[in-house]
């Protein structure tokens, strides 16, 4: 028989709610998580971060070996891309993750019901699936619902010509041609993997940048390298209609004052993710939702109803997994009487193109916004001898420093296996380190983290490596 009374009930079961409930049983909650999608995890685990960092390392190693392992003295003859089987890969890696987490739900006593959520009142949830309706009570509620790709209005999904992210990471066969309009994370991911594999990509991005929740340096930095790995650019370029009656879609832009056509087999628009909470009808237990869609909530995560909190991409924020979790985390623990703290100035940001870009703390500007009194230092990966080994050696480090009080406020860094190395920005971002405790910190050799060392060494005005 179902259980209808718990103490906590989670709606949603990607990375903010699954941890949530997970937590949320280990401190003795009698917890349950309702998700509508046959499998646990959410977005990330779904339809995100997981499959798309799968597509990425599979290209990055198709173009490795077709352009790279020569360099290396290694020829390989007859390489062949199997695109089918890295599909199936993809999913399976997909499959096992959301697999896993139903596997820490019975390991942690975490009920799990499939169904689509309503809320009902203040401590109340209709669950209606295919086999009818049930209630739910729960002495407290954590809405976890996520976001959804914003479309274009002349370019509404049908995931065959015109592509959400969800549609671009599970293509039938490489298009020739693909025009990706929005050049942020998503929208310079998938461009990469596909450009790897051989499609023409075009971008097309409003503003005179790309990724622009980066430092400008590094920023423009990707951007060049993009350019040289094949990515062809628009930027200032509004998109402004599409067409349809050809074969091939095309799509009007204006740049640098002229009306353009781009025809390409496929467009994927990644210009953004909104809050998702379709069908929750929050309104009408006195949610109060921003303008911009996202729940309201206090420091808590608690909603305008007490007994509701809500985490995750569903409130104000930089749309991240592991902000999502961290929220999860310090909600539950709130609820038990525990702090439930998260340094928001220290969580990080990662596009995993290659190379990679990581960064956390404050750009450059953002400090000067802030009033501070920065000082900056930097250290091309070209000085770097690990980079130099594994023949990878475009990007750099930037460091930025408060003078005032020599504390590190932010770590930048496009180059090799930089989301693995913005670790230790983060512990040092959070436990208020100054740049000169990075720099007299022993950093093993070699290694691509002594460009960190080196640029916290040039921010002091004594770099010793170039
Ligand atoms: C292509 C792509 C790549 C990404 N890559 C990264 C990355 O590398 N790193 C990173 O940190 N972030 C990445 N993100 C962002 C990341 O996926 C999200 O920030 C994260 O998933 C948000 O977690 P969440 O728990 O708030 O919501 P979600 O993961 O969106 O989960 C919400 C869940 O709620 C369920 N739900 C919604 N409404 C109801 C309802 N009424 N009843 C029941 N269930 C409901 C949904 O089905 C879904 O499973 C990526 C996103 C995309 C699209």
């Amino acid at each position: 028989m179902v259980e209808t009374s718990y103490d906590i009930a989670v709606i949603g079961s990607g990375p903010g709610g699954y941890v949530a409930a997970i937590r949320a049983a280990q401190l003795g909650f009698k917890t349950v998580c309702i998700e509508k999608e046959p499998t646990l995890g959410g977005t990330c685990l779904n339809v995100g971060c997981i499959p798309s960092k799968a597509l990425l390392y599979s290209s990055e190693s198709y173009q490795f070996m077709e352009k790279y392992a020569p360099l290396h003295g290694i020829q390989a003859s007859g390489l062949k891309l199997d695109f089918p089987q890295m599909m199936k890969r993809k999913t399976e890696v997909v499959s096992t993750l959301v697999q896993g987490v139903a596997g820490l739900f019975k390991k942690n006593h975490v009920t799990r019901i499939f169904g689509t959520a309503k809320l009902i009142g203040a401590h109340e949830i209709e669950v209606t699936a295919e086999k009818g309706a049930e209630r739910i009570q729960a002495k407290n509620i954590i809405l976890a619902t996520g976001s959804e790709s914003i479309e274009l209005p002349f370019l509404p999904f049908d995931e065959k010509v015109v592509l959400s992210s969800t549609g671009a990471l599970s293509l039938p066969k490489i298009p020739k041609k693909m025009i990706v309009i929005g050049a942020g994370v998503i929208g310079v991911e998938l461009a990469s993997v596909y450009s790897r594999l051989g499609t023409e990509v075009i971008m097309v991005e409003m503003l005179d940048h790309i990724c622009p929740a980066m430092d400008a340096t590094i920023s423009k930095a990707l951007l060049q390298i993009l350019k040289k790995q094949g990515l062809q650019f628009y930027l200032g370029a509004k998109v402004i209609g599409a067409d349809f009656n050809q074969q091939n879609p095309s799509v009007q832009i204006i740049f640098e004052g002229r009306e353009m056509s781009i025809e390409a087999e496929r467009v994927l628009v990644a210009v953004g993710r909104r809050p998702y909470h379709k069908g929750l009808e929050l309104a009408k237990v006195g949610i109060k939702v921003s303008a911009k869609g996202f729940v309201e909530v206090n420091l808590n995560f608690q909603t305008t109803v007490p007994s509701i909190f809500a985490i995750g991409d569903l409130i104000e924020g930089v749309m991240l997994a592991h902000r999502a979790s961290e929220e999860g985390i310090a909600v539950v623990e709130h609820l038990a009487g525990l702090p439930g703290h998260i340094n928001y100035l220290a969580i990080p940001n990662v596009i995993y193109t290659h190379p990679e870009v990581a960064a956390v703390g404050l750009t450059e500007q953002e400090a000067k916004d802030a009033q501070l009194n920065v000082f900056t230092g930097s250290c091309l990966f070209k000085a770097n001898s690990r980079a130099r080994c594994i023949a990878d050696t475009e990007g750099l480090v930037k460091i930025i420093g408060d003078k005032d009080s020599g504390r590190l406020i932010g770590m930048h860094i496009v180059g090799p296996q930089a989301s693995e190395m913005i670790g230790e920005g983060v512990v040092a971002l959070d436990k208020k380190a100054t740049v000169s405790e990075i720099a007299y910190a022993s950093h093993a050799h070699p290694t691509l983290s002594e460009a960190i060392k080196e640029a916290a060494l040039n921010a002091l005005g004594h770099a010793i490596h170039f």
